[in-house]
């Protein structure tokens, strides 16, 4: 465990993710990386997360120094200081360095010529209604960001000016080593306190009385969501390079995950909804009748057929009543109805035999009385809730197996299986 080399970790993923095998030569790497790359573009409406992935596993591949230490020592090696490895990386960057920052920049490609950060994107749940997904709908809602200082222009300098920061000799960057034994050494680069990782510092008669220095401000913005019909839970909602700015930074983007509420009435899942009704036993034998208020304030009218049974614990589904479809809405799930039947808890002699001429006959006993005679009495009583008791015996069997393999050890653990039967 405590030997010389660092720890292995997993030194595979990164060509899984490229899709080619360990021996692939630095041609193929690259032609993987394009192919790969081109299609999972942001811009062209692949995931962010994986175009993400793709340039830092070619990040690592392509620079035959990194690649060794992955092959190594796998990922972690990497982001212990070693190269930068563990997101460090702009997407675009690397992106741009193949085929130019013509094609989508993701910031505009106004100022993306030297290597640029990107900012962090700023994540909040939106909490929406059955209702609003139903409709569709909008909010606003106003957050605070960080924006560049118009009147300095993000530089924190009046004259644009700015000396290197003496903390760090401008890197941005300090090492620091720490002993992690007799002979092992860790390099870490942490970004430095002085200047916050900029760089920089500013003369203070120059400062920016804008920003005093800081290079951005707080500001407040209203941002107005559509939820739109049909969305799902978990759906997100992008503002591109709405997130907080920072100088010489893309800005990420603020993104709202939908969190669908429960709802009193109604169950979702997918683009169907489900509703729970419960009926009399009279109206599940002679009919029922039932306005239902859906989503939308419109009253459903919905009746069994004439002599049309609903048996306990059945369902039915009405077409097109579900939830309409995202960006799709005048498609439709269905309206599952859920019967759940509310039989009477006992009856009067005279109503069993009102019943009895209706209802069709019982099955008849092929028994004598004589020999009905003979057989043996029982009584019943109720069971209110069977998983319930079935799950206290088993427990208490557990519990009674366990007290005799403490008294008996050795043959103890023949009989739990027994137990168990
Ligand atoms: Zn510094
Ligand atoms: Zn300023």
């Amino acid at each position: 465990m405590f030997g010389r080399a660092p720890k292995k970790s997993d030194n595979t993923k990164y060509y899984e993710i490229l899709g080619v095998p360990k021996t692939a030569a630095p041609d193929e790497l690259k032609k993987a990386y394009r192919k790969a790359a081109i299609k999972n573009h942001p811009d062209k409406g692949g995931d962010p997360e994986k175009f993400k992935e793709l340039a830092q596993a070619y990040e690592v591949l392509s620079d035959p120094e990194k690649r060794e230490i992955y092959d190594q020592y796998g990922e972690d090696a990497l982001k212990e200081g070693m190269g930068g490895g563990g997101g460090g990386v702009d997407p675009f960057d690397i992106f741009s360095s193949f085929f130019g920052p013509s094609f989508g920049g993701g910031g505009g490609g106004s100022s993306r010529g030297r290597r640029q950060r990107r900012g962090e994107d700023v994540v909040h749940p939106l909490k929406a209604s059955l209702e609003d997904l139903y409709n569709g709908t909008s909010k606003k809602l106003s957050l605070s960001r960080s924006v560049l200082c118009s009147k300095c222009k993000g530089k924190g300098s009046k004259s644009g000016a700015s000396m290197r920061c003496p903390g760090c000799q401008g890197s941005g960057m300090k090492v620091t080593i720490r002993q992690l034994g007799p002979s092992m050494i860790q390099q870490m680069q942490q970004p430095c306190n002085e200047c916050r990782g900029t760089g920089e510092s500013i003369n203070d008669k120059d400062r920016c009385p804008g920003c005093k220095g800081e290079k951005v401000l707080q500001e407040k913005k209203v941002l107005e969501v559509h939820v739109e019909k049909g969305m799902q839970h978990n759906q997100k909602i992008t503002f591109p390079g709405e997130a907080d700015e920072a100088p010489d930074t893309v800005t990420g983007d603020i993104v709202f995950v939908v969190q669908q509420k429960e709802h009193p009435k109604f169950k979702r899942k997918g683009d169907d909804l489900f509703y729970e009704h419960t009926i009399s036993l009279t109206e599940a034998l002679c009919g029922f009748q039932l306005v239902l208020t859906h989503l939308d304030n419109r009253q459903l009218l919905i009746k069994s057929n004439p002599g049309e049974v609903v048996k306990p614990d059945s369902f039915k589904a009405i077409s097109d009543e579900g939830m309409p479809m995202y960006q799709r809405p005048f498609m439709k799930g269905k309206l599952y109805i859920h019967f759940t039947v509310d039989f009477p808890d006992s009856l009067a002699p005279d109503q069993c035999k009102a019943l009895e001429a209706v209802l069709p006959p019982k099955p008849v006993s092929k028994l004598t009385d004589m020999e009905l005679d003979e057989c043996e009495e029982t009584t019943m009583h109720d069971v209110n809730n069977i998983e319930e008791e079935m799950r206290r015996k088993a427990a208490h069997a557990a519990q009674e197996a366990y007290d005799e393999d403490d008294e008996m050890p050795g043959g103890g653990g023949q009989r739990v299986q027994c137990a168990q039967q």
